[in-house]
């Protein structure tokens, strides 16, 4: 079953996106090295309580954070920890907020200091590859459209393993509804996009291949070569000629820009 959302659940789902970018923001300005995990979690869910929302995660299956912070060659669904952050590493950060009974779904991979050029090329790629999704999230197109562009893109063109066993999926007052978004799939197949529609595009990029495991504290998924991977995610509500993007990373850009000029005086 399809939930086709009015104008005034859009509307609805765009406060709880920008929510969702917001508190992106308020993580990315302390995202450095020797910071934890954890501490990292603790500022999400004091920012989302402070703003009237409720983290989307914590509970959510049992998942008891409200953030899942995935870092290097973990792809999702990593767990907060008293791990400190090292020069170098990445950090794929998904938030979840509810407010006002509508979900917001949106994810980031934050460098940590000064990466490699060539993990910065993957984070560039997958992020690109996003876009890429969203641009045929329009009214006419299928699933597939959307699916294939982030597949030829980050597959294709530049050779990155893309996962499979998670995929995007449909936002509303559910986190998760119909349809899935794969990250993969041929042009013109499943279902056709209709305005009202609104799913969260989220491609899983990995340096090397396409496998994952899940590891023994039940929750966190990581490349199975060991090799790094990214992770961007936007909800978005298909429209007839451009998608409306309800999420967005023009927060935590300017306060990762931010820290790098602050980083720059030191
Ligand atoms: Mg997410
Ligand atoms: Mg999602």
């Amino acid at each position: 079953m399809i939930y086709y959302k009015t104008p005034e659940e859009i509307e609805l789902l765009r406060e709880s996106n920008l929510l969702v970018s917001r508190t992106h923001a308020e993580v990315a300005k302390v995202i450095r090295p020797g910071i934890t995990t954890l501490q990292l979690d603790q500022i999400a869910e004091s920012y989302i309580r402070d703003m009237g929302g409720v983290p989307g995660f914590k509970g959510y299956r049992g998942f008891p954070y409200t953030l899942c912070i995935s870092v290097n060659e973990h792809v999702v669904h990593g767990m907060p920890s008293k791990r400190e952050l090292r020069e170098g590493d990445i950090i794929s950060i998904d938030c979840g907020v509810v407010k006002n009974s509508f979900y917001g779904d949106s994810a980031y991979t934050y460098c940590v200091g000064e990466v490699k050029e060539e993990i910065m090329k993957l984070l560039r790629v997958t992020k690109e590859a996003l876009y890429k999704g969203i641009e045929k999230a329009i009214v006419g197109n299928n699933i597939g459209d959307v699916s294939n562009a982030i597949q030829e893109y980050a597959g294709r063109k530049h050779r990155y393993g893309i996962v499979r066993e998670l995929v995007g999926h449909g936002v509303g007052r559910q986190l998760h509804e119909s349809p899935e978004v794969p990250n993969y799939g041929k042009k013109g197949s499943g279902i056709r996009l209709k305005k009202g529609l609104v799913i969260a595009i989220e491609p899983m990029v990995n340096m090397g291949r396409r496998h994952i495991e899940q590891l023994a504290d039940g929750w966190t998924i990581a490349t199975r070569d060991g090799k790094p991977s990214a992770h961007f995610e936007h909800t978005v509500a298909v429209q007839p000629n451009q998608a409306d993007i309800l999420s967005t990373f023009e927060y935590t850009e300017a306060a990762i820009k931010s820290n790098i000029e602050l980083s720059e005086v030191i």
